[in-house]
């Protein structure tokens, strides 16, 4: 496998040069995530090195049963004679995590934001002693500043046995202000037209606390520069979240490099030629941006408390479909208030099904992207079923309307399986639409 790093040469808006001192040690910082993620990646076990080869599932559970800690995210599983011990990640990785946290304090030194300065302390004592909630608290509270670094263990995909232990990552990024702020009204539009349709019982100041930004990006180190993800939304854990909300950060370089090696090829093989006349280049450009988008800002209705345990390692397939589904139906409301033409919802069901398509014809390169596979599947599937797609010499979609219905109707089921949903009823659900060998036949 190619190293977990990628580098991009970005147009960055005007920086000064204080800006530009730290930014470099940022890049320095992120740089030396690689090592760190490559003892954790290992894609032979379903538990890659975050547990013994040899433990099961049995084990493990039985074991944490009396030891929380060992199915803490920021933890290494280990066999100590007979027994299953748990070491904080902190303690485990020291020697890779202090040069990385003297760039971060290095950093925070220089910089004249004493906002961003602090928050890089924050980030470093996190990578030194596992204060990670601290660490993203203060982040949630500061103003977004120009520059932005995330760096340490944070998305689980790769714990495929408990969805548990968190990868190392990192990413640098500098904000695009213009950008930023139309998705910003986007936002604004989408939660006051959200808010009239709920109880005045059901709680709805979270969704203030929801800070999105768009960014050029420098770098993605360590499990981020597998998946290659066009946007985040943090925290995952669901109290913070509730308590301090959440940033959404939407990569510009991840969508233009997704949408030239994934999305557009997907789109001129799977769509029928007539179909495919009726949109450009930049349609789907566009239509990836903003399914992006839509994502992530679904993610933030999403939230259950329960959710994650009750659908344990099956929680991520329903929860990422979900925000997809839900992201592309708030974008009604935009339609609404005609803020988005009807091309333009159809851009981006038209981009989100090419890239549903690529992930399920790839399957075998997308390892680290097996739980939005699976999702992907699963809508091609629902929307064949359903009969709002049809195929012939290629698929199409005949009538934006039957689109727009099947899709209300999958927002609906998968809001219901997260929401009050146990194991077996998410099982379920992806045996049914989630057979990924009848698409494969598009693969010609
Ligand atoms: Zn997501």
């Amino acid at each position: 496998m190619n190293e977990p790093i990628t580098e991009f040469t970005s147009k960055l808006p005007k920086l000064s040069d204080n800006q530009k001192k730290v930014l470099k040690l940022l890049i320095e910082a992120a740089r030396l995530i690689v090592p760190l993620y490559k003892k954790q990646e290992n894609h032979r076990f379903e538990g890659a090195n975050f547990y013994p080869h040899d433990a099961t599932r049995e084990e493990i559970t039985k074991a944490a049963a009396t030891n929380f800690e060992i199915l803490s995210p920021y933890s290494v599983v280990e066999r100590k004679g007979k027994e299953l011990i748990a070491i904080p990640y902190h303690l485990k990785y020291a020697e890779f995590l202090e040069p990385i946290a003297d760039k971060l304090l290095k950093a925070a030194s220089i910089t004249d934001n004493k906002d961003f300065a602090k928050r890089l302390e924050f980030q470093a004592n996190a990578l030194l002693n596992g204060t990670y909630d601290e660490a993203t608290i203060y982040w949630m509270k500061m103003r977004p500043y120009i520059l932005d670094i995330n760096i340490g263990p944070v998305e689980r995909y790769n714990d495929k046995l408990f969805f548990t232990k968190t990868s190392y990552q990192a990413w640098v990024g500098v904000m695009d202000g213009e950008r930023t702020a139309r998705v910003l009204n986007f936002k604004n539009i989408i939660h006051t037209a959200r808010r009239k349709t709920l109880m005045p019982s059901e709680k709805v100041d979270f969704y203030e606390k929801v800070q999105i930004r768009v960014d050029d990006l420098l770098i993605f180190s360590g499990l981020i520069s597998r998946t290659m993800f066009l946007g985040v939304n943090l925290p995952n854990d669901t109290n913070l979240m509730e308590k301090y909300g959440s940033e959404i950060t939407v990569f510009k370089q991840s969508i233009d490099y997704r949408v030239k090696t994934e999305v557009l090829p997907a789109f001129s093989k799977v769509f029928s030629s007539s179909f495919q006349k009726e949109f450009d280049y930049e349609d789907i450009r566009w239509g990836t941006l903003y399914f992006t988008i839509l994502h992530e800002l679904g993610h933030t209705y999403l939230r259950y408390r329960n959710s994650e345990r009750n659908l344990e390692d099956l929680f991520p397939i329903i929860d990422e479909l979900s925000a997809y589904v839900l992201g592309m139906k708030l974008a009604g409301f935009l339609l609404l208030k005609d803020v988005l033409t009807q091309k333009q919802l159809e851009s981006i069901m038209v981009a989100f099904t090419s890239r549903c398509f690529e992930l399920v014809l790839n399957e075998s390169n997308n390892k680290s992207k097996i739980h939005y596979t699976i999702g992907g599947a699963i809508f091609v599937n629902f929307l064949f079923e359903t009969e709002a797609i049809r195929e012939k010499e290629g698929i199409s979609w005949p009538n934006f309307t039957k689109m727009f219905v099947s899709l209300d109707q999958l927002a609906t089921i998968l809001e219901r399986i997260l929401s009050q949903g146990r194991r077996e009823d998410a099982e379920a659900f992806i045996k049914k639409y989630g057979d990924m060998k009848v698409l494969q036949r598009f693969n010609i």
